[in-house]
Formats: C-alpha cells, structure tokens, sequence
C-alpha cells in the first residue's frame, strides 16, 4: 500500500505545498512543532534514508537548504532544526523517508531536545572505524 506521502505526492491527500520538483516535494505538517514545520520528502518511496537512490538523495540534499532558507525567511523564525528519524525505535511514524525543518522561535516553540552524550572509547572507537570503512568499501 502507498504511503500516506505518496498518496499526497500523487494529489490524492491535500497539503500545503511549499515546493515541488521531478524528485522531491516539500509541504507543512499537519502537526506542526512550531509555525513553519516542514517536511521535506522525496517521490522515491523508501522507508529509511540509506535505502534511497543516489539520485534522490542529491536531490533531497539541494532541496533541503533551498527550503529552509525560504522557511526561515517567511516565519523570522530565530533559528532552526533538521531532524530525520529512521525506524520506528528513532521515533519514525510514516515509513516514507522525510526531513522535519523545524523553526526554533526565542519563545521556545520548535524542537525540545533531551541530549546525554557519553566521552569516547577511543579503543572501540578505533575497532568501529574499522567495521564502518570496510562497509564503505564494499
Ligand atoms: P516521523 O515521526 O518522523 O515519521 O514524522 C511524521 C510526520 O508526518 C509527523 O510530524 C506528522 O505530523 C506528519 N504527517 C503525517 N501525516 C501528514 C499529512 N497528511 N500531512 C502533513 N504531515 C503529516
């Protein structure tokens, strides 16, 4: 079944259009974080982002600040996020690849972030490397 972007991209499910080309569409969210929320979406429908063609993703890439600048200009919005979750786990709901652009206002409307980083293990930082270079090479 088509996902619920899909079903948008092909005009059957209305949205606020903000942008559209060949690869990629961009629309408010229906529920939105902050004014402006955007959700930056290619047309190859692919749940996560490493499953996409190299194609849709240079093209997500050229999208996504071409749309947030024109976002931040029209809300006067203080600052902003990119968020893009990946499975269900990372807080996924629509199994569609999507960027959030999120404005961040100085009245605290947008994204709110609990952020615990640990220090590095060098050693299995040094052994990661290793598995994750050795996959780019594959
Ligand atoms: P995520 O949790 O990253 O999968 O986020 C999915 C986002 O899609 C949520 O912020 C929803 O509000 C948004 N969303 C779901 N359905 C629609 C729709 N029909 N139009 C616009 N945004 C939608």
């Amino acid at each position: 079944m088509a996902s619920i972007f899909t079903r948008i991209i092909g005009g059957e499910i209305p949205c606020h259009k903000l942008f559209e080309n060949d690869l990629v569409i961009a629309f408010l969210d229906v529920n939105p974080l902050s004014p402006g929320h955007t959700l930056v979406v290619p047309k190859q429908e692919m749940a996560e982002l490493h499953m996409l063609s190299p194609a849709s993703a240079a093209a997500l890439g050229a999208a996504l600040p071409l749309v947030a600048g024109a976002v931040m200009k029209a809300t006067g919005a203080a600052a902003y996020n990119i968020l893009q979750n990946n499975g269900a786990l990372a807080h996924q709901e629509v199994m569609h690849v999507h960027f959030h652009i999120i404005p961040k206002y100085k009245d605290g409307r947008g994204l709110a972030l609990t952020w615990k980083p640990g220090a590095i293990d060098h050693a299995s930082a040094a052994e990661l490397t290793t598995r994750v270079t050795h996959e780019l090479r594959a």
